[in-house]
Order: C-alpha cells, then sequence, then structure tokens
C-alpha cells in the first residue's frame, strides 16, 4: 500500500466529472481501493474521492468511527427533503469550512469492494460524507454549494 498526493483545488482535475467504473475487481481498482485507504488513514480524513488523488473513476473511500466503507458507482436513489446545516472540510480545501444544506437521509446504491452490488440507507455523518464525497465524483466541491 502506498500514501497517495491528495490534490488541493484549484487542481482541475478536481472539477471533472469521474467515469464509471467498468471492472470492479480488476488489480486497478483493487490497488486504488486500498491505497486511498491507506491515505485517507494517514490524513485522518473520514472521505475521499479518486478524483482528489487523480483518478477519474467512480470510487469512495470512507473511514467512520473505525468502520471502512467502500462505494464504486455509487449514486444516490432517494434523499429526504429534511435538510441539515453542518459544517464541513475537505481534504482538497485545507483550512477552509463552509456550512453546508444536505439531506439527512439517503438511499444509496452502489457496488461493494468485493464487486457485488448493494443498497444501503445512511443518515446523519454517513449520509453527509456520502454527499459529499458523491458530490466530488460529479467535479462537485463545497464551495460550490452556494
Ligand atoms: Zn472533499
Amino acid at each position: 500500500m502506498s500514501t497517495l498526493r491528495i490534490l488541493i483545488y484549484p487542481d482541475p482535475v478536481l472539477c471533472k466529472k469521474c467515469v464509471e467504473v467498468s471492472d470492479p475487481s480488476s488489480p486497478f481498482i483493487q490497488r486504488l481501493i486500498l491505497n486511498m485507504q491507506e491515505t485517507l488513514k494517514k490524513s485522518k480524513g473520514i472521505g475521499l474521492a479518486a478524483s482528489q488523488i487523480g483518478v477519474n473513476q467512480k470510487v469512495i473511500v470512507a473511514r467512520l468511527w473505525k468502520d471502512e466503507y467502500v462505494f464504486i458507482n455509487p449514486h444516490i436513489t432517494s434523499q429526504s427533503r429534511e435538510k441539515e446545516v453542518s459544517e464541513e472540510g475537505c481534504l482538497s480545501l485545507p483550512g477552509i469550512y463552509l456550512n453546508i444544506k444536505r439531506s439527512k437521509k439517503i438511499r444509496v446504491k452502489a457496488i461493494n469492494q468485493e464487486g457485488k452490488k448493494i443498497k444501503i440507507k445512511a443518515k446523519g455523518l454517513l449520509a453527509r460524507v456520502l454527499q459529499h464525497e458523491i458530490d466530488h465524483l460529479d467535479g462537485i466541491l463545497i464551495t460550490d454549494h452556494r
């Protein structure tokens, strides 16, 4: 495993849309996931999108209270009308913290690290992190939420 360099705004790669992963079990994607997890852990962040390390493929990792999450080709299938404002930071925007309004609850479909289709319901901080990271896959940063 190796730690990857996290791209910092205004790197143009951060603003590009990522493409779907065609083969989740490929060695490239499997190594990418391990390296992203290592990078996230070292940086003490809670979420990381592949675009943040310069790979324009739809992969995100999250780490909350020592639980690790991997989502390949994630998409939000439903989101609560009820929203919540909370302060967010981003590893690609050091020192910047903004109040961002997000849905309190979401449902996400994705593919897991083993290549299986998964559906999850997320609320609270996990819902927020997933919305933040899925935004990254669409080239959207917290500074775009205005
Ligand atoms: Zn971010």
